[in-house]
């Protein structure tokens, strides 16, 4: 637990699902307000409604999608109104849909550099629009992947937006610095989320996958909220432009294990 969060109010995009709600239901309990983005309408899940009735209106559910501006600026605004003003804000919303590079049409490129990148981009400006009206050291947290490392066949335009997320991180980073804002990455590799579900629900490419993690094992949203809280926190006070890599050691070229090579 980081007692310095207690009473600190959160954004999370995508907040709903996966390692976006992971990431909530970790910062309630750390006693943290929430305000939870989602996009279309909201499913509320089993998991999604014990926490709406432990934590009642410490949590906020809010419509937005992070490739549009005024909706970010919504998002923002319903933080602001329900608790005064925000510390921490993730940009964890994303989208992938694989296509071979050739056959890839134009739109499907941009609308995922548009919600990837585009979203980050909307979400870090509307942080640090609110961090320095408060004169606050806030902390942003951005989720990108392995894959802002590791290529990824057919997925050019995912492994472009989190490249990108990651040089634009370093940059806003250094930006701020001075001001005490922080600004650091995330980086997931293989976990069980519903971004995965079809391709963990084939046993075969499941064991495919795990095979690909040195540590033998595909992650759990917990890991992730466990970085997430860690980064949000004073522990973290002197660590920006980072990339956390959360990946049971995936960026270790697994190939190499035991000795192969
Ligand atoms: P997920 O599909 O559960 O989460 C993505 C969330 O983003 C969903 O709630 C979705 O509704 C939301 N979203 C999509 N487009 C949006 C938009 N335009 N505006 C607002 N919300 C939008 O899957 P996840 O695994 O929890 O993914 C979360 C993040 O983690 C993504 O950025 C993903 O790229 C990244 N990531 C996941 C893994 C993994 O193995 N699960 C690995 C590396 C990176």
């Amino acid at each position: 637990m980081y007692t310095d969060l207690q009473g600190k109010t959160a954004v999370v995009t995508g907040g709903t699902t996966g390692l976006g709600l992971a990431i909530v239901t970790r910062y309630l309990e750390e006693g943290m307000n929430v305000v939870a983005d989602y996009i279309g309408e909201l499913k509320v899940t089993d998991d999604l409604k014990a926490i709406q009735d432990k934590f009642g209106n410490k949590l906020v559910t809010f419509q937005a999608d992070v490739s549009n501006e005024e909706q970010v600026a919504a998002l923002a605004k319903a933080a602001t109104d329900n608790f005064s003003s925000i510390d921490v804000w993730v940009n964890n919303a994303g989208i992938e849909k694989p296509f071979p590079t050739a056959d890839m049409p134009y739109d499907e490129w941009q609308k995922v550099i548009d919600v990837n990148l585009g979203g980050v981009f909307l979400g870090t400006r509307a942080a640090l629009r609110d961090f320095e009206k408060n004169f606050k050291k806030g902390s942003i947290i951005n989720m990108s992947s392995v894959h802002q490392q590791i290529p990824w066949s057919t997925f050019a335009h995912y492994a472009a937006s989190k490249g990108g997320t990651k040089m634009f991180t370093e940059t806003v980073a250094l930006e701020y610095a001075e001001k005490g804002i922080r600004v650091n990455n995330i980086c997931p590799g293989a976990i069980d989320t519903p971004i995965n579900a079809a391709k963990f629900a084939d046993p075969v490419q499941k064991m495919q996958t795990q095979s690909m993690v040195p540590m033998g094992e595909i992650g759990k949203p917990e890991y992730v909220a466990d970085a997430a809280a860690f980064l949000a926190s004073e522990q973290a006070h002197y660590i920006t432009g980072t990339s956390l890599v959360v990946d049971g050691g995936m960026e270790l070229y697994p190939a190499f294990q035991h000795g192969a090579g």
